[in-house]
């Protein structure tokens, strides 16, 4: 079943004329209400009026991850806060977190664009979804959400966490679709096994996974112990949520609906378009959002795109699963992790050195795990124990506030941790992604 036929099978000149119209739409209601955008457009000397056509996106100004930082709470914003019927945080690269809004039209559109992607997976109107995404400032849970409600499902919120009873629902209401992350549908298979549950005879078909990178050999692993189809699907808060491109049943890359997110891939160095197949960063300008419509924004996702009709009969163009950052972000349970997040709280603590190195496991399908080394003065080792042991809680402690997700906290000697090139090397991801 295909969602929105008229667009996901749209022809590329016909899918052309719809995005140009949209962008000349969308250029002029930005910059008649939202300053900084307005400030943007006069310095690059454009006015909405030039733009036409969708290939006139080029003479627009990209807008960065720095944009929504500096112009922290609402500035970004296009719609009056009055207008704007629900907010989301994510975390933010220091300090501030990400603020998104939405409009009562633009919760339309998310429903939109998740029915969309359950369709793409598989699912027909009347199938049982447990949506095991967390449900809050997250957006997973709610955006999954909306879409089951929109195309039809029957939806079992269970949120995430308390494995045993998201095992015990599966087996009691029969849920053919499983919501979540690819790692924690593993942990679960790992859980039921314990219980003494049969996996392959479980009650999911379909897996609708996303929210941190993942491998095609966590794919083939997931298949086998679930005896299910497991399909990516790809967002990110800023631009809606979930919802920006998902698999069908063929796995020959994600399907982005760009009659209202629009992709282009660029040179990360330059900005200039990179030839068509090639890999770059993924750049996005959300057409018919409302609330905070963002412009060329810079994903920093390295991946690529591919034009051609999909097997399924959609047109939507495919990009591929992520194939790297062009920041050091990590994706840990969901929820982003910045470097710069942890040295900002080692810099507000004495006796510490912003000297750190962050290991990212998953071990033997278990969650992944994180373990933060900090270098701390010499003169730390020779004082009592206690106090060592006070100034690790004490980190411990301001690093999960600011990153929302538990870790491990393990003090080191100066010089410890390894250095490239005068600088310690911040990320050790050990997951096999
Ligand atoms: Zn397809």
């Amino acid at each position: 079943m295909i969602w929105k036929q008229e667009v996901e099978c749209a022809g590329r000149k016909e899918l052309a004329d719809l995005q140009g119209k949209q962008l000349a739409d969308l250029a002029g209601y930005i910059y008649n209400n939202c300053e900084v955008y307005r400030k943007k457009f006069d310095d690059a000397k454009i006015k909405p009026g030039d733009i036409r056509t969708i290939a006139d996106i080029k003479k627009l100004p990209f807008t960065t991850k720095e944009d929504m930082r500096d112009n922290y709470p609402y500035g970004l914003f296009s719609a009056k806060q009055t207008d704007v019927r629900e907010i989301h945080v994510s975390s933010g690269t220091t300090g501030n977190p990400t603020l998104v809004g939405y409009t009562r039209d633009d919760i339309a559109l998310w429903s939109d664009v998740m029915a969309r992607c359950f369709c793409c997976a598989g699912a027909e109107p009347g199938d049982t979804i447990q949506i095991a995404y967390g449900y809050g400032l997250f957006t997973g849970g709610l955006g999954a959400h909306y879409g089951a409600l929109e195309m039809g499902l029957r939806i079992i919120p269970t949120s995430s966490g308390q494995t045993a009873r998201q095992l015990k629902i599966m087996q009691d209401f029969r849920p053919r679709i499983i919501a979540c992350t690819p790692s924690y549908v593993l942990y679960m298979a790992e859980e039921a096994k314990e219980m003494g549950i049969d996996t392959r005879n479980g009650n999911w078909k379909i897996g609708v996974f996303g929210a941190e990178p993942w491998s095609e050999s966590m794919r083939a692993e997931i298949e086998d112990v679930w005896n299910m189809l497991a399909t990516d699907i790809y967002g990110l808060s800023e631009i809606i949520g979930p919802g920006v491109a998902q698999e069908c049943t063929y796995k020959e890359g994600l399907h982005i609906f760009s009659d209202v997110f629009y992709p282009e891939i660029i040179n990360p160095e330059t900005g200039e378009e990179m030839p068509e197949g090639q890999d770059g960063e993924l750049v996005i300008t959300t057409l018919t959002k409302r609330a905070i419509p963002l412009i060329r924004y810079r994903t920093r996702d390295i991946v690529c795109i591919n034009y051609e009709k999909c097997r399924c009969g959609r047109t939507s163009p495919r990009i591929s699963k992520i194939k790297g950052r062009t920041d050091d972000m990590i994706v840990v349970r969901g929820i982003n992790v910045f470097p710069s997040q942890i040295e900002h709280v080692l810099l507000g603590i004495e006796k510490t050195h912003p000297h750190y190195q962050i290991v990212v496991d998953r071990k033997a399908h278990k969650l992944d795990e994180v373990e933060v080394l900090v270098e701390v003065d010499q003169k730390m080792f020779s004082d009592e124990i206690k106090q060592l042991e006070e100034l690790r809680g004490k980190i411990k402690k301001e690093i999960e506030s600011v990153l929302n997700i538990g870790v491990r906290v393990t003090l080191v000697e100066p010089k410890t941790i390894e250095r490239s090139m005068g600088k310690a090397k911040r990320v050790v991801d050990k997951r096999s992604i």
